[in-house]
């Protein structure tokens, strides 16, 4: 965290299943950020994929975090409250001629990446690189069943030759990552900044609402260290403030594999439910 800076960060977890421990160690390490100099820890609601989320999940997550003992400001922002501000954003992409309809399903892109020529499979943040299909075709208005991307290359061009700047604090990553602009479209691609399905994406909400809320932190766990790039690329382009990035290790469950919301053995209201107190969780997360 930046000298002289009052902190500002937060937990923003999709009410899709019950919390588990992995939350519990990036909920309380936000707070004690926080709380430690000050600050103010926020909650965020993402629930911009409606379909998956559930009232219970949201009210779950509640609960497990006032019984771990965390307090945050409310009313609690919730994403799917915010479509006018994603909105907002992606017209101001558009209107800066950086995006473009897409009209691919995903065995489309599995298809054309299966092309010989089509080279070495990249992996972005968001799985395989768009291999640009739709790019290319004349202008068009979007349609229902679009999914809207972002041009990377016009993008990066359109920044010139600044290189996209972020601190980060976490263990694994720490320092200043400093992003060459060219590598984006081998590195990135065409991000999906609007799906079909919902009309917006993780990218553009993450990123509008940390810089409403004025997060100057933002904690999560290091499977999103790469989306990062994305965020900070986005922030560049709508003239919004890039926070300090802290991605932390996650937790595993005794076979060295990663939690998941599936894995209900390591779901906070198991071990309530089962007589642990919060201090039980803070002592297994190491907090
Ligand atoms: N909503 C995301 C999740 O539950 C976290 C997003 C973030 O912290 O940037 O995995």
């Amino acid at each position: 965290m930046a000298g002289g800076v009052i902190p500002v960060t937060r937990f923003a977890p999709s009410p899709t299943g019950l919390l588990h421990l992995g939350h519990a160690y990036s909920a309380l390490l936000a707070f004690k950020q926080a709380k430690s100099q000050n600050g103010t820890f926020l909650l965020r609601i993402e629930d911009i994929d409606q379909p998956r989320c559930k009232p219970e999940f949201e009210q779950a997550i509640y609960d497990d975090l006032a019984w771990l003992g965390l307090t945050w400001p409310t009313p609690v922002m919730r994403q799917s409250d915010r479509r006018t501000a994603y909105d907002a954003a992606l017209k101001r992409l558009t209107d800066m001629g950086l995006t473009y309809p897409c009209s691919c399903t995903r065995g489309d892109i599995r298809a054309a990446l299966s092309a010989p020529q089509e080279g070495a499979r990249m992996i972005g943040p968001d799985g395989p690189i768009y291999p640009g299909t739709c790019r290319d075709l004349p202008p068009r208005a979007p349609k229902d069943t679009d999914a809207i991307r972002l041009n990377i290359a016009r993008a990066a061009e359109r920044l010139g030759d600044q290189n996209l700047i972020f601190t980060e604090t976490g263990p694994i990553h720490t320092g200043t990552h400093d992003i060459d602009l060219s590598t984006l479209p081998d590195t990135v691609g065409d991000i999906v900044l609007a799906r079909r399905d919902i009309g917006t994406s993780y990218h553009i909400a993450v990123t509008v609402d940390d810089a409403a809320q004025g997060v100057t932190t933002v904690t999560r766990g290091a499977d999103l260290f790469a989306a990062t790039t994305v965020h900070v690329l986005l922030q560049r382009l709508l003239g919004l403030p890039t926070p300090t990035y802290h991605h932390h290790d996650l937790i595993r469950d005794d076979a060295g594999k990663r939690l998941a919301k599936r894995d209900d053995a390591r779901a906070i209201a198991k071990y309530r439910a089962d007589g642990a107190a919060p201090a039980d969780i803070r002592a297994l997360v190491g907090l």
